[in-house]
């Protein structure tokens, strides 16, 4: 992959706003941004210091296109390593493509999707992790996505990597000059170390695996289903919960046909809501296909709020416990959450019937009384939804696996340090063990780049917008 030519784009959304930035990179990018502006005190840029801001025109022949600020960054001091112009001109559109254009016939091609941060990783600004991160930055719309994507890009998860990258590959080599001798009985490799750094290895790619389960659900946010027959009051709690009028609200019994998906962001963490329609026994063929989906969002959602009307749960309480059990007995590890809806509608007798019935049935705990409609009880639906969050690793700021390609290499890499563990207990030849360490270490490089070919980089940038 060669990477010579001059690229630009621009590098602020697209879309008008105060000030837009077009940014050009390469080994042409000062002359050609030279060729186009003119600094107030008619300096040339290719003469200027790195790091300094200029005022100007962008002129095109002697039509004078905008006043803008040029920033330059000299290689290898900039975001991608090479010479790099950001123009900072007005954000209209109409302005920003004139001078695309104008800066494309001086000689600079358009960038494609995350070139811009492709090339900062082939010039050794940062590891494919990081990279990868920029896209999840950009991407991310909750506080904690952002805060492990910045951690991240930061190289916080790949440095632990690549440490234990070197030290296996220190072994290796032992290993390997173990089998230059191989007539003598010879160990340059200490076999006690090695069982010792295997260990440790195990250990931090399991934690780092095991981190993969919380670390998704945070950036994809965290599914909660919200079941109950028709007209429970489903898509107004979820209105409530939203704070909008998003969901279909209506007083005809099943109504919410389709499922509607929304989030939430609760303490910086995300939760999609998953309006469903309920699971009463039907005939009607289209609301029995909505209970299939029903329970196939119950299987994928991680928390189950269970809706029901307080009066009819008054009114069929045996009824509905027995439909708790079957749930609790089809999903046994699903936290549930039972949420009696309707209080404005219930006296006082009847509210205490409906707990009694619930505590003799052990459920006290896992039950919440609200009323949607005026919002009440709300704020402690949300707090309990925020307590089945593991946020533990949030806090402690340990390092979380977002990325299922990552996942991949891990998961791949612990095999082959538990093959090389075995071969340590048997005494598998060392040049057996030899190949199953440069297995490991494969997978180890395909983590933070060391290890790549031009298909998996060019299925990761893809994924950039272009600009970035
Ligand atoms: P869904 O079919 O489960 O989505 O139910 P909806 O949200 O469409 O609500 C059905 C009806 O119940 C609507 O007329 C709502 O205004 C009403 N409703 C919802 N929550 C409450 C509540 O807390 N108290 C009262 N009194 N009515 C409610
Ligand atoms: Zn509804």
């Amino acid at each position: 992959m060669i990477l010579q030519d001059t690229i630009v784009a621009l590098a602020t959304p697209s879309g008008a706003g105060a000030v837009a930035i077009i940014r050009l990179s390469g080994n042409e990018a000062i002359p050609i941004a030279n060729d186009v502006f003119r600094s107030v005190r008619s300096k040339d840029l290719n003469r200027l210091k790195t790091h300094t801001i200029h005022l100007g025109h962008i002129v095109d022949g002697d039509k004078v296109l905008d006043q803008v600020l040029v920033s330059l960054f000299k290689n290898p001091n900039s975001y991608t390593g090479e010479d790099v112009v950001e123009i900072s001109c007005h954000g209209s559109t109409f302005i920003q493509q004139q001078i695309i254009q104008l800066l494309l016939r001086k000689g600079a091609r358009m960038a494609t999707a995350g070139e811009f941060t492709l090339r900062s990783f082939l010039n050794g600004k940062m590891d494919l992790s990081q990279a990868e991160a920029v896209a999840d930055l950009i991407n991310s719309d909750n506080e904690a996505s952002h805060q492990i994507a910045m951690q991240q890009m930061r190289g916080g998860f790949s440095n632990e990597i690549a440490k234990l990258r070197e030290e296996l590959l220190n072994f290796a080599s032992l290993i390997e000059l173990e089998l230059d001798f191989s007539e003598e009985d010879v160990e340059f490799a200490d076999r006690t170390q090695f069982k010792e750094l295997l260990n440790r290895i195990e250990f931090v790619l399991k934690r780092l695996i095991d981190s993969f389960a919380v670390g998704n659900v945070i950036k994809n946010g965290i599914p909660v289903a919200i079941v109950g027959e028709p007209n429970v009051g489903k898509s107004t709690l979820l209105n409530a919960l939203l704070n909008e009028e998003r969901a279909i609200v209506s007083d005809i019994a099943g109504t919410t046909r389709d499922t509607i998906e929304d989030e939430l962001v609760i303490n910086g963490v995300g939760f999609r809501f998953i309006d469903t329609a309920g699971i009463r026994e039907t005939k009607d063929v289209v609301e029995s296909i909505g209970i299939q989906k029903t329970f196939e969002k119950m299987e994928q959602a991680q928390v189950v709020l269970y809706l029901f009307e307080g009066t009819k749960f008054q009114e069929l309480g045996y009824e509905y416990l027995s439909e708790i059990e079957k749930i609790k007995n089809r999903f046994p590890l699903k936290p549930l959450v039972i949420v009696i809806n309707k209080m404005d509608l219930l006296s006082e007798t009847a509210l205490e019937e409906i707990k009694q019935r619930l505590s003799s049935a052990d459920l006290q705990l896992s039950t919440l009384f609200i009323a949607a409609k005026n919002k009440a009880g709300v704020e402690e639906l949300k707090e309990r939804l925020y307590s089945f969050v593991n946020t533990g690793a949030l806090r402690n700021n340990e390092t979380i696996v977002t990325n299922t390609r990552h996942y991949d290499s891990l998961l791949k890499a612990l095999e082959e340090i538990q093959k090389v563990n075995y071969g340590l207990q048997s005494n598998l030849p060392a040049d057996l063990m030899a190949i199953d360490i440069r297995q490991a270490l494969y997978y180890f490089g395909e983590i933070t780049g060391q290890v790549t070919n031009d298909e998996l980089l060019g299925n990761i940038f893809a994924n950039f917008c272009i600009g970035k």
